[in-house]
């Protein structure tokens, strides 16, 4: 991998890449870069967690004329979460360039005022394609200067059955732009589609597969009634420090969370059922770890950057092998072994054939303990999460928190983990042991001059 002043990238960029310590490009990023500050077309493909983001992130800020407001940069991703991450990341990257504004417009969020916040002009608009197709008729948002379009998740995009609705957001921007397609996998749709929207797209492709040895993999043969309590038993055994249990349903979902809280394990569902701002609660949670233990759909944790999980567990052999090949790929990650669970009911041993095929494998599904001793009480997350009712709006920063929390008799750097800050909410994991500290020093001091809210999410 090379540095990223091996390419022609502004001085200012180079610094600001330091500073979030981004140091190598990862291998799509050196493959796209590239051709996308020569202002080509560029179809990519990379597994997720390969920095996709910053690959056309860093490209089109390049491009940018911040001087003019008007909204130049189009990216459109197939959920709400996966937008607010791009976003977040985009605000990053354009951290040294204080006058960009980037806009996220996704369903769920009220419309009166994403309008209001078009009227005042943005440079960048992260959005899913349901609501900007909305903002488009209305005519309160305008194309006419984009000079470029991302589809990011671009396969799941069209899986969630958004070609038509792609192609009318196309037909609102200029035709002399560029086009930019981002996707995990590339099937045929996706290539007709690059034939239609692109004009003679760089392919960049980059392998998928994982160096051999690194995803440890087992299989279990499970009555289906004995499933929840060998989770358990997985966990409790091997203590993974991040853990994703893959469920093929909401109900499952749901279910397998409660049962994992009854023996005393912290856990969280993700699935499709759930309000926004629960959701995105759910996933700091989780990327904090205050809960190491995710029980999710597919469609819900498809793509989203839960980063190097220690372990994935598949309740459920998932219908499509593809499936098993992404699960798995969360886990293993920089040069990490990753665990890889897979409970099989007798009834699902064809969908492992399956697997073994595709893969060229020969595992077959072993036993596997499923009684919880009595004497076990569960395992406490080494983080804890508070929030205070302050974010981004409020103009209070991570160090303001950071430094609250660190001041004479306080607690020390290393008792603080990652802080979140949304718009008028801020989180911020500390070590267990110091949250009842921490919880007391948010909420009897002052930060930025103001009396904060502080509480505790369990
Ligand atoms: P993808 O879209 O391919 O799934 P992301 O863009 O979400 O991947 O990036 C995954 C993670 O890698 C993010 O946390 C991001 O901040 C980090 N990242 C991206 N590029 C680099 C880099 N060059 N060096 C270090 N970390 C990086
Ligand atoms: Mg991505």
């Amino acid at each position: 991998m090379k540095p990223f002043s091996h390419i022609n990238l502004s001085p200012a960029m180079g610094e600001n890449l330091k500073r979030i310590g981004y140091e190598l490009m990862t291998p799509i990023q050196e493959g796209t870069i590239p051709p996308i500050l020569k202002g080509k077309d560029v179809l990519a493909q990379a597994k997720t967690g390969s920095g996709k983001t910053a690959a056309f992130g860093i490209g089109l800020l390049e491009r940018m004329n911040p001087d003019r407001y008007r909204v130049q940069a189009l990216i459109l991703c197939p959920t709400r979460e996966l937008a607010e991450q791009v976003s977040g990341e985009i605000r990053r990257l354009a951290a040294y360039r204080h006058n960009i504004k980037v806009l996220t417009l996704t369903g769920g969020m009220p419309l009166r005022k994403q309008e209001h916040s078009l009227s005042h002009q943005a440079h960048i608009v992260v959005g899913t394609p349901g609501r900007i197709h909305k903002l488009l008729t209305r005519g309160t948002l305008v194309l006419d200067e984009v000079g470029t379009l991302v589809l990011d998740e671009a396969d799941r995009m069209l899986d969630m059955g958004f070609i038509d609705i792609i192609r009318e957001i196309i037909a609102y921007a200029p035709e002399k732009r560029q086009t930019l397609c981002f996707s995990a996998t590339f099937p045929e749709d996706i290539k007709e589609l690059s034939r239609e929207i692109m004009d003679s797209p760089r392919e960049i492709t980059v392998d998928s597969q994982h160096a051999p040895g690194v995803i440890r993999q087992a299989f279990f043969q499970i009555d289906s009634r004995d499933r929840g309590r060998a989770v358990v038993n997985l966990i409790r055994e091997y203590r993974p420090e991040s853990t994703v249990v893959f469920c093929n349903t909401k109900d499952a979902c749901r279910r397998v969370q409660e049962e994992l809280v009854t023996y005393g394990l912290h856990a969280l569902a993700l699935h499709g059922d759930m309000e926004q701002k629960e959701r995105n609660e759910t996933l700091i949670l989780f990327s904090n770890g205050s809960s190491p233990i995710l029980v999710a759909t597919d469609v819900a944790a498809r793509g989203l950057d839960i980063g190097d999980l220690a372990a994935v567990i598949n309740y459920n052999l998932p219908f499509e092998t593809e499936t098993y090949v992404h699960r798995i790929g969360r886990t293993g990650r920089a040069g990490k072994t990753g665990l890889a669970f897979s409970l099989v009911k007798p009834d699902e041993q064809f969908r492992l054939d399956k697997i073994n095929e595709l893969t060229g494998e020969s595992f077959s599904a072993g036993p596997l303990d499923c009684t919880v001793p009595e004497d076990f009480t569960g395992l406490s997350p080494a983080m804890v999460t508070l929030s205070v009712n302050g974010g981004r709006k409020n103009k209070i920063s991570a160090g303001d928190i950071l430094g609250a929390l660190t001041r004479k008799g306080g607690l020390t750097a290393d008792d603080v983990g990652k802080i979140d800050r949304l718009e008028f909410i801020t989180f911020v994991a500390v070590r267990s042991e110091t949250a009842d500290r921490a919880l007391k020093i948010l909420s009897r001091d002052r930060i930025k001059g103001k009396q904060l809210r502080a509480r505790r999410h369990d």
